[in-house]
C-alpha cells in the first residue's frame, strides 16, 4: 500500500476523472483509467491518494509523471480560463512578466505576484481581469516565490516593502495566509501591503490576520449605495455591507491602519464619494482614505459613460472634500517611502537578438512566453509550442519585464 500526500492538492471523484484542485481555484482532471493503470487507487481523504500493491517510490514517481501530463490542462474554476502553474521545476523564471512572479523597479517596493484572476468584474479595472476575462492565468508556488524573492532582497540590501499587487484578487490564491508568514519573518521587509477588494475576507480572517504587524491592508470601495458598488463591481453577488464590515473590522484589528481607496469614476459613483468619506468618519477607529482617478488604459476597460476626469478637476474636488469634512483624502509618493534603489542587471536590451524557447502560453490568447538567460520573455502573436526554440527580438526591457517579437 503507498498513499501520497499533497497539501496544495485536493482530489475528488467526477464521473470517469479524479477531479484535481490545485490550491482550491485551479483544476485539472485526469481519466480513472489512467490512475488505475498505475494501481487499484482510492480517495483516502481530500489530499491523499492511495494505491495498493506497489511501493511508495513507485506510486510516486508513476502518479508525478501522470501529475506533469494532466498539469498543462490546468484552468481556472471561476472563468474556466486556462491556467498555467509556475513551479520551482516548471523552467518558468520568476522575473520578466509583468502579470505573476516578480517585479523590481528599482525602488524600495518590490511587488511580487502568486496568481491572476478575479471574482468581480469593475467597470473600471485597470487590466480588464474578473469574470468576462478570456485571458490565461498563472498561480505560482509559494516557496519558490519565496526563495527568489530571497535572492532579490539580498541583492537590495536594504529595507523593502513587498507589495502583493496582482492582476486580480489576490485572496484568489490559497496559500496567502502562509505567504504572509513567510514575508513577516524576512527580516528586511519592513512592510507588506496588499491590494484587495476584501470579498474573500471576514472578521475571522481579519483576526487572524492581525497577528502579522507588517500587513498592510489596501481595500477597495467605490460605493456606498447597494445597487451603484453591484454595478461598479460588475457583479450582483457583490456585497457593499460585507465589505464595509470587514474595512471597519480591520481598521480596528489590524497593527497597520489600512488605507480604502475609491476610484472615482464619472458617470458611475461621484456622488458616492462623499458619502464614503461620512461613513469612514462614523468608524470607531478610521482607515487612511486615499481616493483615486479613474484612468484609461490601453489594456483596461471602458466604461460606457465615463470620460476621465481631468488632474485639475480631480484635485480640486479632492481640496473642496478635504476642507468640507476636514480629512486627508491627498495621498503622496512620500506617504508611501518609496526610495531609487540598486537596478537590477539585464541580460539583455532593446534591440538584442535572444535565443529562446518557449515555455508556456502567456497573459493574452495568441502570445507565448518564451525563456531565456534567467527571464521570461512575452512574445505576442506567436503560436505556442513546447519546447520550441526561436530566435526573439526585444523590444521591451524597462525594470526587467521583456517583450519581444519571434524573428524566427
Ligand atoms: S477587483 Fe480589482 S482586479 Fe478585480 S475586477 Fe475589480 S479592479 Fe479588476
Amino acid at each position: 500500500m503507498a498513499e501520497l500526500t499533497f497539501q496544495t492538492l485536493a482530489f475528488r471523484e467526477k464521473d470517469s476523472f479524479l477531479a484535481v484542485d490545485l490550491l482550491q481555484a485551479f483544476s485539472t482532471k485526469i481519466p480513472i483509467k489512467e490512475l488505475e493503470s498505475i494501481a487499484p487507487c482510492k480517495i483516502k481523504d481530500k489530499h491523499t491518494l492511495a494505491f495498493s500493491g506497489i511501493s511508495q517510490e513507485k506510486a510516486e514517481t508513476k502518479f508525478s509523471f501522470l501529475l506533469a501530463k494532466y498539469l498543462p490542462q490546468l484552468k481556472t474554476k471561476l472563468t474556466g480560463n486556462k491556467a498555467t502553474y509556475v513551479h520551482k521545476n516548471s523552467g518558468i523564471h520568476l522575473i520578466g512578466n509583468v502579470a505573476f512572479g516578480i517585479v523590481y523597479r528599482e525602488s524600495s517596493i518590490i511587488e511580487i505576484k502568486p496568481v491572476t484572476s478575479c471574482n468581480l468584474d469593475c467597470v473600471y479595472c485597470s487590466i480588464s481581469e474578473g469574470l468576462s476575462s478570456k485571458k490565461n492565468d498563472f498561480v505560482v508556488e509559494k516557496d519558490y516565490l519565496i526563495e527568489e524573492l530571497q535572492k532579490l532582497i539580498g541583492f537590495v540590501g536594504e529595507p523593502i516593502e513587498v507589495h502583493i499587487g496582482v492582476q486580480g484578487e489576490p485572496f484568489m490564491y490559497a496559500q496567502m495566509e502562509e505567504l504572509f508568514a513567510d514575508l513577516e519573518g524576512m527580516e528586511n521587509v519592513h512592510t507588506v501591503s496588499i491590494d484587495t477588494n476584501g470579498t474573500f475576507l471576514n472578521k475571522e480572517k481579519i483576526d487572524c490576520f492581525s497577528r502579522f504587524k507588517k500587513l498592510q491592508l489596501n481595500l477597495s470601495l467605490d460605493a456606498i449605495d447597494k445597487e451603484i458598488a453591484k454595478k461598479v463591481a460588475g457583479t450582483k453577488s457583490y456585497s457593499i455591507e460585507h465589505v464595509k464590515e470587514v474595512i471597519a473590522h480591520a481598521a480596528e484589528k489590524m497593527p497597520k491602519t489600512p488605507i480604502v481607496a475609491p476610484v472615482l469614476t464619472q458617470g458611475w459613483n461621484e456622488n458616492e464619494m462623499e458619502k464614503i468619506i461620512i461613513w469612514i468618519k462614523t468608524l470607531k477607529k478610521q482607515p487612511i482614505l486615499g481616493i483615486q482617478n479613474f484612468l484609461r488604459y490601453k489594456t483596461g476597460r471602458m466604461p460606457a459613460k465615463t470620460e476621465e476626469i481631468s488632474w485639475d478637476d480631480f484635485y480640486q474636488r479632492i481640496e473642496t472634500w478635504e476642507k468640507k469634512h476636514n480629512i486627508k483624502l491627498k495621498l503622496s509618493k512620500e506617504d508611501f517611502h518609496i526610495k531609487e534603489t540598486r537596478p537590477l542587471p539585464k541580460p539583455f536590451q532593446v534591440g538584442d537578438v535572444v535565443k529562446a524557447e518557449l515555455i508556456c502560453v502567456d497573459r493574452f490568447p495568441g502570445a507565448s512566453l518564451a525563456v531565456a538567460r534567467g527571464r521570461t520573455i512575452s512574445v505576442p502573436q506567436c503560436e505556442f509550442k513546447e519546447g520550441k526554440k526561436i530566435k526573439v527580438k526585444i523590444l521591451r526591457d524597462k525594470h526587467n519585464v521583456f517583450v519581444g517579437q519571434k524573428i524566427s
